[in-house]
């Protein structure tokens, strides 16, 4: 209880990050209109520089990751349609099924017997072998893909595996998304281009408003085609913004900012190192991910809170994420808070 009285130090996630004076600044200069009579010139500029990061031919602005996914999944499936994904992902566990109920795919969780957050090609292939069949059989269809990959503890997908599991899917007639949320993080990590990460992908969607510290937005991008459907989705979900300027505006700056990840990273393995020291069974960041083993999660959260560090359950472990709200010195200064915590 002995911080009970300063700020908590927030490692719940990277999505708490508040945008930051020269953020609100370009946000308050943008130049808008309305983007759902015809186009917002913010929200273009947005659109076009994250299609030419990832690598696509055309990318569109969406509130939330959580509707990227879901407008990428709901033109990719039809009812009928079984879709492969890594088990923990983003899409099974954290969008209350809309896979499911709204784009109308059935689920298939596959283990992550590649490396942490990522299936092997021969599981890819061994399950998508119900393409044909009879009447009565789901028709597998779609591959989806996360990296990072959240529930692993933010891993990576490296860029050769990507590639395989790609060439898997397509030898076996999926379509394959890449949940990339956290792209930029892997890209960072691996000083590539995030394009060099979405390679041979028919969609991609990724976040602003995870580590890059946006207030809001996410993009789903893939062919021109594609983004045209994805409009018209976009809409039907009620996702038409019309001055998104504003919104975009930030999306924007944060794009700069990938750059500044590495710091996210670095801090990251501190927390992991200096909790070990500490006698905590952690894994080894690769991105901005910490996870511990506790023997009580529940309890565990609580005396973090006590001390003034906030973290959360991911995966039945304790997770702790690093952002451009935490310094190295927060860090620090909450692994001095956890030594006093009588374990
Ligand atoms: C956060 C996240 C999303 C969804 O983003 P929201 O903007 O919170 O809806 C999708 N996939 C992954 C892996 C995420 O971490």
């Amino acid at each position: 209880m002995t911080f009970a009285s300063t700020p908590p130090l927030d490692f719940r996630s990277d999505t708490v990050t508040r945008p930051d004076e020269e953020m609100r600044a370009a946000m308050a200069r943008a130049e808008v209109a309305d983007n759902v009579i015809d186009t917002d010139p913010t929200v273009r500029a947005l659109e076009e520089r994250a299609a030419d990061l990832l690598g696509a031919e055309a990318a569109l602005w969406t509130p939330s990751g959580t509707m990227a996914n879901l407008i990428a999944l709901s033109i990719h499936l039809h009812r009928g349609d079984r879709f492969l994904a890594t088990r923990g992902a983003h899409v099974l566990n954290n969008e209350l099924g809309s896979a499911a109920w709204l784009a109308g795919g059935m689920p298939e969780p596959l283990d992550h017997d590649g490396g942490p957050g990522r299936p092997s090609p021969r599981a890819v292939r061994a399950s998508a072998g119900t393409r044909t069949g009879p009447y009565y059989a789901l028709h597998t269809t779609l591959l989806c893909l996360e990296n990072t990959h959240n529930a692993a503890g933010g891993a990576i997908t490296p860029p050769d595996e990507h590639a395989q599991l790609v060439a898997a899917a397509r030898g076996a007639g999926l379509t394959v998304h890449l949940d990339g949320a956290r792209l930029w993080n892997a890209a960072a990590a691996l000083g590539l281009p995030p394009a060099a990460l979405t390679v041979g992908v028919d969609t991609v969607s990724a976040c602003f408003s995870k580590g890059l510290g946006a207030p809001v937005g996410s993009v789903v991008a893939g062919g021109e085609e594609f983004v045209e459907q994805a409009r018209r989705m976009r809409q039907m979900l009620g996702g038409g913004v019309r001055q998104g300027g504003v919104l975009a505006a930030a999306g924007l700056l944060a794009l700069d900012r990938i750059g500044d990840l590495a710091q996210d990273h670095a801090n990251a393995r501190a927390l992991a190192t200096g909790l070990r020291e500490l006698g905590w069974d952690t894994t080894e960041p690769q991105t901005n991910i910490v996870l511990a083993r506790v023997p009580d999660v529940a309890l565990t959260l609580d005396q973090l809170r006590g001390s003034g560090v906030l973290a959360l359950p991911m995966a039945g472990m304790v997770r702790f994420v690093t952002h451009r709200d935490v310094t190295a010195a927060d860090v620090d200064d909450a692994l001095t808070r956890i030594k006093e915590l009588n374990r």
